[in-house]
């Protein structure tokens, strides 16, 4: 006979009691797992192992599969910090609502049929546009494509499905964008008309994050500590980068993420500069 635990871990840890018994599960093993507490019974006809994710488990209670911005960074997508606790709730065109503890969660109702466990990447992208504010949907867009998580034909759905108004910010999207910063930066420089080149290489000075204006040098310092030998190396770019007419800034992520204005306040002026 089928083992409960062993065949649930093949479902993502997560599935219906009939389809664990299409598999050769008999109710009899499932009733037994669940009372030796090897599986959980999440509501009637829903069975999950202990170690999945509480969000995903809640979604399930809740009668769908776990979508918007908890969804995306399950599957790998690279989001901005977004401060919810509410669980987002993929249920389908028209799913059962089941009433379980402590629900607050987020409810939404789209094409196809809900699963259980994470809803797909294209699912979570649609959805979060509504959730989300422009600019973390940017990122995660971004983010998916670039970590080939959509294709051609989900990008083609995204667009019909979402709203008008989310056009341009799907025209403006790039499947080269290498981190979230950059599209970040990129979305903000174009609401200001600035033009931003991401990872290029400057003969005499090497490859740099970004160039504005063609002008302005962008350095997004990350988490890698920063070493003797990587400040001198930096200072000596940032020289050979001025010889050449360059101006370099440098801000780091908290900087870009928290405290926009203060790195606005540098370029402008800095463009000014570059252009009188
Ligand atoms: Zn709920
Ligand atoms: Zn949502």
């Amino acid at each position: 006979m089928m083992d409960a635990a062993y065949l649930l871990a093949r479902f993502d840890g997560i599935a219906r009691g009939s389809t664990l018994q299409s598999y050769g599960c008999s109710r009899t093993s499932l009733a037994a797992a669940t009372s030796a507490g090897t599986i959980l019974r999440i509501r009637q006809g829903v069975f999950a192992l202990p170690t999945v994710d509480a969000a995903v488990v809640t979604a399930a209670a809740h009668g769908g599969a776990l979508t918007c911005a908890a969804a995306l960074r399950a599957h790998g997508v690279w989001m901005l910090p977004t401060p919810d606790d509410q669980v987002h709730v993929w249920m389908g065109r028209s799913g059962r609502h089941h009433s379980h503890e402590g629900c607050s969660c987020t409810a939404h109702y789209s094409p196809g049929s809900a699963t259980l466990g994470l809803a797909p990447v294209v699912a979570c992208l649609i959805h979060a546009y509504r959730c989300l504010d422009e600019e973390e949907f940017f990122a995660a867009y971004e983010s998916a494509w670039n970590k080939r998580l959509i294709g051609a034909h989900d990008r083609a759905r995204i667009r019909r499905e979402l709203p008008r108004a989310a056009g341009w910010l799907l025209d403006l999207a790039r499947p080269d964008a290498e981190s979230g910063l950059e599209s970040l930066l990129r979305l903000r420089m174009h609401l200001l008309g600035i033009r931003l080149d991401c990872q290029v290489s400057i003969v005499g000075v090497g490859r740099v994050d970004f160039v504005l204006g063609g002008r302005i040098i962008l350095e997004a310092d990350g988490k890698e500590n920063h070493t003797h030998a990587k400040r001198h190396a930096d200072l000596m770019r940032d020289a050979a980068a001025s010889a050449l007419g360059y101006e370099t800034l440098r801000f780091d992520y908290a900087m870009v993420v928290h405290d926009w204005p203060t790195v606005v306040a540098a370029i402008l002026p800095a463009l000014g500069r570059a252009r009188s």
